[in-house]
């Protein structure tokens, strides 16, 4: 998943690969990460520099460090309390971790891959209490997944665990729906023991003034609620059940009353393109604080009929680039077409997001080293039995299960994650796409519908062809098939 908001901070990618690979930085950064006596050397100079403490010796050795770091401080604009205060955030800790080892163990890339997750996305359950039409996980009221086996509380503990291994900053739960399972608040508890940034991806419904305190008091970061229309009709079809949509604004409201920051996730589709005005406006009246613009992918119960076509994703990114221009609405998307929008529409960045809140603008400082898709570089699934695949979006790629195997192993040796790392097999517009380092195509929209990880993105523009291509092909077998029921009918 890749979300994006545009920026108009512009960052030299390359005056940052001149000061991070050349030989005296990659020292720098080896030695940064040596530990002494079981504390990383960049976590005791960062406690120093945040309690004025550093000593003579260090300020010498580390003299390059702690430029850079100054260098970080006022590429965010802030001055230096703020900053320290937010070095203290161990999240923010675990970003800074992973991204030097990141470029110690693969060097500067563009887009940068990670040593491990940035952000782990948990199909906590199969389970929902609705029946939507486009769920990619094909979730139902008994976890419509039958036959397939869910993680027990203390196996759910032992992947926090697990992830607590490596430098995730956050994790992102989703399903099903999370808030049904019984433990989900004990095991998130948990995780926010553990120092993980938290965040659910909900239908809502589910989320009363009491839950909604709990989840405040557990310290979850933003809950996103989807809504897909701005009236109850259309959203009531769309998910299968009447009365969610008042349920799921209700949600809102509950999550504002406690001070969480509620976000509403608006999910493309052919069927609700013409609601997404009215979504922004919804976003105003209830107090939502952003809208996420789902890229509709057709896997699980999710109908291909239903795809909006290149062009209706086009005229959903023209809205979303106006607004933002104009700092009427924040914005973010998983569409990482929309990062090649930006750029071929003149913004300077357009930026991975996912779990940034207020402070998005200024994190375009890194956009380009960040942006694209990021399944398998950045970002990683885990399924309910464990099973963890490299996007929610390709429920049946799995490529390890953490009861078997650890996430590290899965992570650097999984041949899947290796090629989707490596952007050169891509194939159609992509392969020599000049905004590919910023977009790099949905890998699991290729893959549901060419069965290629490495095909073409139907969803762009630039491969038009492709998408008209897999049209009349889907055509031509739906005419073949009316014709065999027809015969059917007769003989019978
Ligand atoms: S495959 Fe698509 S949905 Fe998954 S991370 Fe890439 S862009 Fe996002
Ligand atoms: S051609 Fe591929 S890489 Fe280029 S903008 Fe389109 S989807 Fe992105």
């Amino acid at each position: 998943m890749s979300l994006f908001v545009v920026s108009k901070t512009r960052f030299d990618v390359r005056r940052l690969r001149f000061i991070l690979e050349n030989r005296v930085s990659k020292k720098l950064i080896k030695s940064l990460l040596e530990d002494r006596e079981g504390v990383a050397t960049i976590d005791r100079l960062l406690d120093d520099y945040i309690m004025g403490t550093v000593s003579k010796r260090d300020r010498i050795v580390y003299y390059a460090f702690f430029k850079i770091l100054d260098m970080v401080r006022m590429s965010f604009n802030r001055t230096e309390d703020v900053f320290k205060e937010e070095l203290k955030n161990i999240t923010i800790r675990k970003v800074f971790l992973n991204g030097l080892k990141s470029i110690k163990n693969f060097g500067f890339t563009v887009p940068q891959s990670f040593d491990s997750p940035v952000m782990v996305v948990w199909n906590y359950t199969n389970n929902c209490n609705l029946r939507c039409k486009h769920c990619y996980q094909d979730a139902g009221v008994m976890g419509s997944r039958m036959g397939k086996r869910e993680l027990t509380t203390e196996e759910r503990k032992r992947v926090v665990d697990e992830l607590s291994r490596y430098d995730i900053p956050s994790i992102f739960f989703s399903g099903g729906e999370p808030l049904i399972e019984k433990d989900f608040l004990e095991v998130a508890r948990y995780a926010k023991s553990k120092g993980f940034y938290l965040t659910i991806a909900s239908n809502g419904t589910l989320i009363t003034k009491d839950m909604a305190r709990k989840l405040a008091d557990i310290g979850f970061g933003y809950i996103q609620v989807s809504i897909d229309a701005a009236t109850p009709e259309k959203h009531d079809e769309f998910r299968g059940v009447k009365g969610m949509w008042e349920r799921a604004v209700q949600g809102i409201k509950n999550l504002n009353e406690v001070g969480l920051t509620p976000v509403i996730a608006y999910t493309h589709t052919k069927d609700t393109h013409n609601e997404f005005r009215g979504i922004l406006e919804l976003r105003k009246k209830i107090g939502a604080y952003k809208v996420v613009v789902y890229n509709y992918i057709p896997v699980g119960r999710g109908d291909i009929e239903n795809d909006p076509t290149p062009q209706m994703r086009e005229e959903i990114m023209k809205i979303m680039y106006d607004e933002l221009q104009n700092e009427h609405h924040v914005l973010a998307t998983t569409n990482p077409v929309f990062g090649a929008y930006c750029k071929m529409n003149g913004a300077s960045s357009a930026i991975l997001a996912h779990y940034a809140d207020l402070r998005v603008k200024e994190l375009g400082a890194i956009a380009d080293v960040i942006g694209g898709c990021g399944a398998g570089r950045a970002y990683v699934a885990i399924q309910p039995d464990g099973g963890v695949t490299p996007c929610v979006y390709m429920p049946n790629l799995v490529v390890g299960n953490l009861m078997e195997q650890s996430l590290g192993e899965i992570w650097k040796d999984s041949p899947i994650m290796k090629q989707l790392r490596a952007r050169e097999d891509i194939k159609g517009a992509c392969a020599t796409c000049e905004y590919q380092a910023v977009c790099g195509g949905c890998r699991a929209r290729a893959y549901s519908y060419f069965g290629d990880l490495m095909g073409p993105d139907p969803g762009c523009m630039l491969n038009l062809k492709y998408y008209e291509e897999k049209q009349k092909e889907l055509s031509n077998n739906r005419k073949k098939e009316e014709l065999i029921d027809k015969h059917l009918l007769k003989v019978g």
